[in-house]
């Protein structure tokens, strides 16, 4: 007998906004890569924007955020990509990012200027 995944409701509307999320970035959105957050200043400046729009504000998230379909690094460094996956908002179960005003499906090799070790 096959086994059968199951899979609730909550990670379907995951996966299929996670796919729309990649395919928006692959077609080439631009987002605001830099500058990085690292002050107080330019993480509260980020926040504030994206706290002006509305839930289903997709584009604008991933544009206001700086969303990379690859880990973003400042130098050539490899332990210091900046991916989800080490970042401290990334739920690794639900591959969601619970920020606030993000609240959105990502994938542990994405990444944008607000990640936090
Ligand atoms: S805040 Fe962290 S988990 Fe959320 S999208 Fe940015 S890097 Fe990924």
């Amino acid at each position: 007998m096959s086994e059968e995944k199951i899979t609730s409701p909550m990670q379907t509307a995951d996966d299929q906004l996670r796919s729309v999320l990649e395919d928006i970035l692959k077609h080439g959105l631009k987002t605001e890569i830099e500058p990085r957050a690292y002050s107080h200043e330019q993480i509260y400046e980020i926040v504030f924007r994206l706290q002006t729009l509305t839930k289903e504000d997709y584009k604008n998230k991933l544009v206001f955020a700086g969303f990379t379909i690859t880990p973003y690094n400042p130098g050539d460094n490899v332990d210091e990509d900046q991916a989800c996956e080490t970042c401290m908002y990334y739920l690794v179960h639900r591959r969601f990012c619970e920020l606030p005003e993000l609240m959105l499906p990502v994938n542990e090799g994405w990444s944008c200027r607000l990640w936090r070790i």
